[in-house]
């Protein structure tokens, strides 16, 4: 038998299969991790068996293969063939595709599993004799420390863990390892597994569920394999629950189950829903584990002692055998599509991935993506809907503050008369309160303090960023550019400021308007460390500070019951952020915050929470439709535009990026870059008369000019989403690949932004 393997080094020119044969001793099969002799030395190198055969077709001769590294084939058959679609999907190497799917420390054996030593009497020993050896002839203990381990274990008649017998007797181990060499003792061990949990929990009692929560959860179980369902519901509607649900049903059938929740929520309350309905066989993956805890529950997993996991993104990459169904909780949010190589998308991922497990997905928020709505109109997804609070517990009431009207009357600081004064009652009556500040990235866009104007581009309809290094607006999809003129081009006014509101002049503000108040500031500055954005919720539950302040990481605080006031200081700051989907991230957000905050609001008590959102834009329609929680309007409005202007998900945006020391050298390969692709991409389109669907090309200086000294110029493309859509992209990855230049930083397609 010969197997067919791909090395485990990540370099483009060994990504090929090589064949070995296998010695007749030696059990492999296609998901095996082996070890080879590679390259020139024969040097023992790592490898992944893809194929097993049993012949070779060329006469050439062929080494045979170490060993396998595991007992256990460490890639399950549908993750195999996920790799190979990842490889084409998203144009990477198919080792760097496999080592999504294996926790990294196993490369390389850097992490071990974890034994038990025990130890017990021997078998046989004349225990009282032997005691007696233990002692002087005066009676006293030659080693007081041996006799104490040796009573213990005598006492005890069982085999002990040396690490529970170091927890009763003070450095036990020497002991014991003197013990053994006598001959009294003897030692065994087990291997285990790291507890990633550190509590234990109750399970729960199942809730009688809604009729809506019902035909939910029947249309899940009752759907084909492979099919795709969106499950639309307003926060507290009850999504949870049918999660829950359906993956009861997956489990009595002996199936598995993979949970993705944003990296974000991956909280021990989160995790402990699940551990509650469905006990030790949940595993958990995310950021925080240690590298032998992730280890351990990617083992429970592959080895089927847990059948259901709870993780961020790369969880959807989980050896679950038998993998029956896949849910995407949260679907819209940006975490979910990876941004370092390869650059695969979550959900994308998933829909391959239930084809190949024979599984379903289901995709749940409260605000989908435009996309998966769509294609839930379409038919491509079906569509399950909770309209209704559980409990019938009503959306809060959040109220529009038109920040212009505020500075004509005389108001230019960051809070307005309305939320001043909620803020100082809220803070007398002993409560809670969170100001959120919507800013996502560089949001530098020209603005008019006055009547709100906004420099849009004339032929994107997106903001323009402002440009700093000579003065100018510039739109970054089609590089047209403006100089900022001196005065409001609506209404005169020279209160034109080009940047937004940080968390820290908020405080400033804060501050001042209301003496002594205790602040917490929650934003990339002060959240550096791995659990900070923890400990400074944390510290805000406990009641140390009255307002938190903070960006889209606050939205987690908002289930705080002692809060009773949200604050968006300043809505429109993502709104006109130079991207095509600024108004979609806006919506969501603010849904989020207003249909959050109503739920962690007390009930019942005389000051009912409240919800302010500050804007300079009280009539677009993602803040108009995100204040009274209705998703199908904005829905249909922005999609609308979207196929108007030819934005996703109707076009396709690939993006190359160069980073130069020398500007006029970045701007020299961008240029260049630009014209070939545009070349190539033309001779693919043109013999399917579709030379219309490259919508536009073109090259300038990114969004951010410079970083780390280098400059930093793109090129940007936009195509049709047609069925030739992908032959052009294809064209694209050829010349990047054929592509050495220094300083290119590689093609991308619908990158996430364009900074
Ligand atoms: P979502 O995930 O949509 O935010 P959850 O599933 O968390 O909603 O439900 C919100 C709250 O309602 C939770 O406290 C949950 O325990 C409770 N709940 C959900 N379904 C039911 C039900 N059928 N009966 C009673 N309580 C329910
Ligand atoms: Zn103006
Ligand atoms: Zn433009």
């Amino acid at each position: 038998m010969f197997a067919k393997i791909i090395v485990d080094i990540a370099n483009s020119n060994v990504d090929r299969l090589f064949t070995y044969s296998i010695p007749n001793e030696l059990d492999v099969r296609p998901g095996h991790r082996v070890l080879v002799p590679f390259g020139r030395g024969n040097k023992p190198t790592e490898g992944f068996v893809i194929e097993v055969c049993p012949e070779y077709e060329t006469g050439f001769p062929v080494k045979p293969l170490i060993r396998t590294m595991e007992p256990y084939t460490c890639l399950l058959e549908d993750q195999l063939e996920l790799a190979k679609w990842i490889q084409k999907a998203y144009h990477c190497t198919l080792c760097d595709a496999l080592r999504l799917m294996i926790p990294a420390q196993l490369r390389g054996s850097r992490v071990k599993e974890k034994t038990v030593r025990t130890v017990r009497i021997a078998e046989g020993l004349d225990a009282e004799a032997f005691r007696a050896s233990l002692l002087k002839k005066d009676g006293c203990p030659r080693s007081p420390k041996q006799l104490e381990v040796f009573d213990m274990l005598v006492k005890t008649g069982a085999p002990m863990e040396v690490s529970d017998l170091s927890a009763y007797i003070p450095n036990a181990a020497a002991a014991v390892s003197a013990l053994i060499k006598k001959g009294c003792l003897t030692e065994e061990g087990f291997v285990t597994f790291r507890d990633p949990f550190g509590n234990k929990v109750e399970r729960d009692i199942p809730p009688e569920l809604t009729k809506a929560q019902k035909s939910a959860v029947e249309a899940i179980s009752e759907g084909d394999e492979g099919s795709v369902f969106l499950l639309h519901g307003v926060t507290g509607s009850g999504k949870t629950e049918v999660y829950l649900n359906a993956i009861s049903r997956v489990l009595e059938e002996g199936g598995g189950a993979i949970v993705l929740v944003p990296e974000i929520s991956l909280t021990p309350q989160t995790t402990d829903r699940f551990r509650r309905r469905f006990g030790d066989t949940v595993a958990v993956m995310h950021s925080h584990l240690g590298v032998g805890e992730r280890y351990d529950e990617w083992r429970r997993l592959r080895l089927g002692k847990a059948r259901v996991v709870v993780g961020a993104r790369s969880a959807v990459f989980a050896p679950v055998e038998n993998l029956k169904l896949i849910i995407i909780d949260e679907e819209h949010e940006p975490s979910y599509r990876s941004e370092s190589k390869p650059e695969y998308s979550a959900d994308e991922t998933a829909i391959r991935r239930v084809r190949l497990s024979h599984g379903k997905l289901v995709l749940g928020s409260a605000t989908p993506q435009l996309i998966s709505y769509l294609r839930a109109k379409q038919g491509a997804y079906k569509l399950l809907s909770l309209p209704e609070r559980i409990n019938g517990i009503p959306m809060p009431n959040v109220e529009i503050v038109d920040m212009r009207r505020e500075f004509a009357s005389g108001n230019n600081g960051i809070f307005s008369r309305s939320l001043s004064e909620k803020l100082k009652q809220t803070i007398e009556n002993g409560d809670q309160a969170i100001l959120f500040l919507n800013r996502r990235g560089y949001s530098h866009h020209g603005e008019c303090r006055a009547c709100g104007f906004v420099f849009t581009c004339p032929h994107c309809d997106v903001a323009m960023t402002y440009h700093k290094f000579d003065d100018s607006l510039r739109c970054h999809y089609c590089g047209y550019s403006v100089r900022v003129p001196q005065k409001c081009p609506s209404c005169g006014s020279r209160y034109i400021k080009y940047t937004g509101i940080g968390t820290q002049q908020v405080e400033e503000q804060l501050k001042e308007l209301i003496p002594g108040v205790r602040c917490l500031r929650m934003d990339t500055d002060t959240t550096g460390g791995k659990t900070s954005h923890r400990d400074i919720l944390d510290e805000f539950t406990a009641g140390n500070a009255d307002v938190l302040i903070g960006t889209q990481m606050v939205a987690k605080g908002l289930d705080i019951p002692n809060v009773t006031l949200v604050g968006v200081v300043f809505a429109d700051s993502s709104l006109f952020h130079s991207d095509f989907r600024s108004g979609e991230r806006t919506f969501q957000l603010l849904t989020q915050v207003a249909g959050r905050a109503g739920r962690a609001m007390r009930e019942g008590s005389d000051l009912q929470g409240r919800v302010v959102i500050q804007t300079n834009a009280p009539e677009h329609r993602a803040v108009r439709l995100a204040a009274v929680h209705d998703y199908k309007s904005f829905f249909d409005l922005e999609i609308r535009d979207r196929a108007h202007t030819l934005f996703p998900p109707f076009a396709v945006f690939a993006r190359a990026l160069f980073e130069c020391a020398d500007e006029k050298r970045a701007a020299e390969l961008a240029s260049e870059f630009s014209e070939a692709a545009e070349k190539t991409i033309a001779e693919t389109l043109k013999p399917h008369d579709a030379l219309n669907e490259l919508l536009f090309i073109g090259w300038g200086p990114a969004p951010i000019r410079k970083r780390d000294d280098l400059f930093r110029y793109s090129v940007i493309i936009k195509l049709a989403r047609t069925k030739h859509t992908s032959l052009a992209v294809n064209a694209l990855w050829e010349l990047s690949d054929s592509n050495r230049t220094d300083g290119f930083r590689g093609v991308e397609i619908n990158p996430t932004d364009l900074l």
